[in-house]
């Protein structure tokens, strides 16, 4: 499938049309942006991690019911995927209290939730992409109360499989993003990516973060962090 014309830039991906209209060309690129975009950097070889973490990850909700935009990966850095509106919506769960809801409510990171928090952020640059619920979504005037509830029922089972799968290869799933989209016929889908950019994913045993803090916080060895979540699911789920 031959790449045309570059539709959209964002901060960690392109997207290109191609030959076919309902299909684009998404392309991983190494850049990392932390802090909505005020510390930047290369980190070699992250976007061929990410093609195969995400290849890996969305294969596998597949498998188990969830659909998702992906068709098939092309090469490295390149996967197809079905052209979607995407909802301006950062749809966030949490296993265990980190990041931002940490500080935000004075909670000690590493705190295990008795239930997956659910949250939802309004991708909006400008604003800062604010904490908002479902009403201030549904007055925002993108999204219908059907597809929210869609998008929460599918996401919490995503918290489910993904938490299974990442335990099989000794990670625990602290928190993570994903993003939706709609097909010209209305489905909502899973979009985007799942990656160590977007989730935090610690070592069960030792507890050293495998993720994107390594970089948000400089501590170091951020694309062994990335290879070695590849190469734990990579021996596992390699179908
Ligand atoms: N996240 C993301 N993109 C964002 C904000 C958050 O992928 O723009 C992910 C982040 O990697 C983590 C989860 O969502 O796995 C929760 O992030 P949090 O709200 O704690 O924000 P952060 O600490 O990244 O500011």
């Amino acid at each position: 499938m031959e790449k045309k014309q570059m539709i959209y830039e964002g901060k960690a991906k392109q997207l290109y049309t191609c030959d076919r209209d309902d299909v684009y060309v998404m392309r991983f690129k190494d850049d990392a942006t932390a802090f909505n975009g005020i510390k930047k950097a290369q980190i070699t070889n992250k976007g061929a991690l990410n093609n195969q973490i995400s290849t890996i990850l969305f294969h596998q909700l597949h498998r188990h019911g969830i659909k998702t935009h992906y068709i098939e990966t092309l090469n490295d850095r390149e996967q197809l995927c079905y052209k979607v509106e995407i909802f301006p919506l950062e749809v966030i769960v949490r296993n265990i209290i980190a990041g931002s809801m940490a500080k935000r409510l004075d909670i000690e990171e590493g705190t295990p939730s008795s239930k997956p928090i659910y949250e939802l952020c309004y991708k909006n640059d400008e604003l800062g992409d604010p904490l908002i619920n479902e009403d201030h979504a549904m007055a925002l005037g993108f999204i219908t109360e059907v597809e929210l509830r869609t998008i929460k029922e599918t996401t919490l089972a995503i918290n489910q499989l993904l938490i299974s799968l990442f335990d099989r290869i000794g990670i625990t799933l602290v928190d993570f993003k994903i993003e939706f989209g709609k097909l010209p016929d209305g489905t909502v889908i899973l979009a985007d990516e799942i990656s160590p950019d977007s989730c935090r994913l610690w070592d069960k045993i030792t507890g050293k973060k495998l993720d994107k803090d390594r970089f948000r916080r400089d501590l170091g060895n951020v694309e062994d962090a990335y290879q070695e979540i590849f190469n734990r699911l990579h021996e596992v789920y390699h179908d």
